[in-house]
């Protein structure tokens, strides 16, 4: 249970230290518990998942997660992960690099939110996102990664289609 009043003043707190918005939207999907837009420096809560009656420590942590997202746009860690041009804009080499890399780089992240959790707010016990979705690294590794799958797919067999053609053209 968390009250507005001790909600708002995390979301203020959190949102001087990182330089950031923090907002609630509630048009995110169900299944998203928070995003971040890091071309805006703004995180979006999902007032259906955060609600009053989550622990502190897993208000916080959502918010933590995506201020570490931001925190490896603004260093260059995990680059093409944290691209935020669309996946339809990026390029097959790109793709599988975002594939390959994304349950290190929400590993990656993980580690400096808890951290920072932390020396921020000793004695409260950070909330694992991905932990507490049974096995993380699968439901990375498949669910997360899905879209970017389907992306890849249809733009190598567009390459296979381009190749065929200009071997009938120029064979
Ligand atoms: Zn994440």
């Amino acid at each position: 249970m968390i009250t507005p009043r001790v909600r708002r003043n995390i979301m203020r707190r959190l949102a001087r230290k990182f330089d950031m918005r923090i907002v609630f939207d509630k048009t995110l999907e169900k299944d998203t518990e928070a995003a971040c837009s890091v071309e805006d420096r703004e995180i979006t809560l999902n007032p259906k998942v955060l609600t009053k009656h989550v622990s502190k420590g897993r208000f916080i942590s959502a918010i933590l997660h995506e201020a570490a997202h931001q925190f490896c746009y603004d260093t260059g860690v995990f680059k093409v992960f944290h691209s935020p041009r669309a996946l339809e804009d990026m390029t097959i080499k790109e793709l599988k690099t975002y594939i390959a890399t994304a349950w290190r780089a929400e590993r990656f992240v993980e580690v400096t939110a808890r951290r920072w959790m932390e020396v921020m707010f000793p004695g409260i016990t950070y909330w694992d996102v991905y932990g507490s979705r049974g096995s993380g690294s699968v439901w990375v590794r498949t669910v997360y990664t899905a879209e970017a799958r389907q992306v890849l797919r249809r733009k190598q067999l567009r390459a296979i289609d381009k190749e065929k053609r200009n071997e009938r053209e120029n064979g």
